[in-house]
């Protein structure tokens, strides 16, 4: 009998560009939902942010916005900017994407050891940004 399970967490952002580390949070909603298998959506309902999955190291973490900057390029002149000057978040999120997906087995989320969970902050600082972990499985 598959089972659907779900948290909505809440979080804030201290900086315009931040990633907030979400797997303590992710793998005890796991462990709440008492699903053993299945898979956990990981997702932000935001337009201006994204998730992803990396190594926390804070060399690395830094190496990453600073890529996301470039990549975003925050400082050029987007049309959009015309109406509340976030459009490189915009991009970013829809570029990056909203959400990752991860295996659950034997209760666990399977992840590497190098592989933590974050939240890019690309239109910070925000008091509230929800990240939606849906754990999917029996
Ligand atoms: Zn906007």
């Amino acid at each position: 009998m598959c089972k659907v399970y779900y948290e909505v967490m809440n979080t804030s952002t201290k900086k315009r560009f931040d990633l907030v580390d979400l797997t303590e949070y992710v793998e005890e909603v796991i462990k709440r939902s008492g699903i053993k298998n299945g898979i956990c959506l990981v997702f932000a309902p935001h337009a201006t942010a994204a998730i992803i999955s990396n190594e926390r190291e804070s060399g690395l973490m830094q190496d990453i916005l600073t890529f996301i900057k470039e990549l975003v390029q925050p400082e050029r002149n987007w049309k959009h900017n015309t109406i509340d000057d976030n459009a490189h978040a915009h991009i970013g999120s829809a570029t990056i994407g909203s959400e990752r997906v991860f295996p659950v087995i034997d209760g666990k989320l399977v992840r590497g050891t190098w592989q933590n969970i974050f939240l890019v902050e690309m239109d910070g600082p925000r008091s509230v940004r929800n990240v939606v972990i849906v754990v999917i499985g029996s």
